[in-house]
């Protein structure tokens, strides 16, 4: 992979600082210095324009990017918007005929339920048993349509789930332990799993939820980090493994919010709107709130609205 772009005279110094230690001997024709920063190749050229090369090129160019954003905010790097267009396209035929590791998770905006992330392994022999099934356009599935065909997606696709109870999460939380921290340790989990098992594998793809080196620095302590991640958005329409770990954490959701609205006796909506709060000062009419907080995710601002119905 190799990403380059351009940085300013501000940027341009504190890279040279910050490789200084890092040089190679040799410098490449009208560059300032070439640098080894782990897997990542850095040439940094008099002209300003900084060329990461290697399998984590992304990692490295998207820090100085943060980096040159700080200096100058007015900063671009994505592409003009036709070309952006294209590479979705492209992507989409990319990542689409392959075998690959998907990941995605459910449960992160809702108030009511758990958090539910698996990682899904499509061999590219089972596309078209997919395609058959209706996989492909994931989003648009209703949840009986979900309920009809996961139990036969799941006869023939690997998979692994994590599900974190709500009262998991409200022990988990807190400012150093936000939602996407806790999301990054649950993909981690599934993927290095699934990547443990022996399938071949194109590509390792997550539904991007932040930007990699980000991602990555959620899991900064965490013995074992799988690194090899596509990171994309919009991923389950690109491909069918994160389109099958989306439908099949979209199912034990159902399932697991079904659980739960027998055990209150009253239909718990999804999402955290107004009537997600109507049905949380019942839950609390009726149990108590002990009960609220073992069914929802107590940092969202539905819990102050609920407190402020009764
Ligand atoms: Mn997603």
């Amino acid at each position: 992979m190799t990403i380059a772009f351009k940085i300013s005279e501000k940027t341009k110094e504190k890279m040279i600082k910050f490789f200084e230690d890092k040089r190679r001997e040799k410098t490449p024709a009208y560059a300032l210095f070439q640098a080894d920063s782990e897997d990542t190749v850095v040439t940094l050229y008099e002209s300003g324009k900084v060329v990461f090369q290697g399998i984590s090129a992304d990692i490295d160019a998207d820090m100085w990017k943060q980096v040159e954003k700080k200096v100058n905010p007015s900063a671009i790097f994505d592409e003009p918007k036709e070309k952006k267009k294209d590479k979705e396209t492209l992507d989409t035929k990319k990542f689409y005929r392959v075998s690959a590791i998907g990941s995605d998770e459910v449960g992160t905006g809702d108030y009511f339920g758990p958090i539910v992330v698996t990682a899904a392994y499509v061999a590219k022999e089972n596309i078209s048993f997919l395609e058959e099934l209706g996989v492909k356009d994931s989003k648009k599935l209703t949840d009986d349509k979900i309920l009809e065909i996961v139990p036969e997606i799941i006869k023939k696709i690997p998979y692994d789930t994590i599900i974190l109870t709500n009262k998991e999460y409200n022990d988990t939380y807190s400012e150093s332990m936000n939602m996407n921290k806790i999301k990054a340790v649950m993909h981690n989990k599934v993927l290095v799993n699934m990547t443990s098992k022996g399938y071949y594998t194109d590509y390792v793809i997550v539904d991007e939820f932040a930007k990699s080196f980000i991602y990555y620095n959620y899991l900064k302590g965490i013995p074992n980090v799988y690194r090899h991640i596509t990171f994309m958005t919009k991923a389950e329409d690109k491909n069918l493994a994160v389109a099958c770990a989306s439908l099949i954490s979209r199912f034990i959701f159902v399932k697991e919010m079904d659980k739960l609205s027998t055990s209150v006796g009253m239909h718990l909506p999804k999402g955290a709107s107004d009537k997600v709060d109507l049905v949380g000062k019942e839950v609390i009419t009726k149990f108590g709130e002990g009960k609220l907080k073992e069914i929802a995710k107590y940092n969202f601002k539905n819990t102050g609205k609920i407190k402020g119905l009764i």
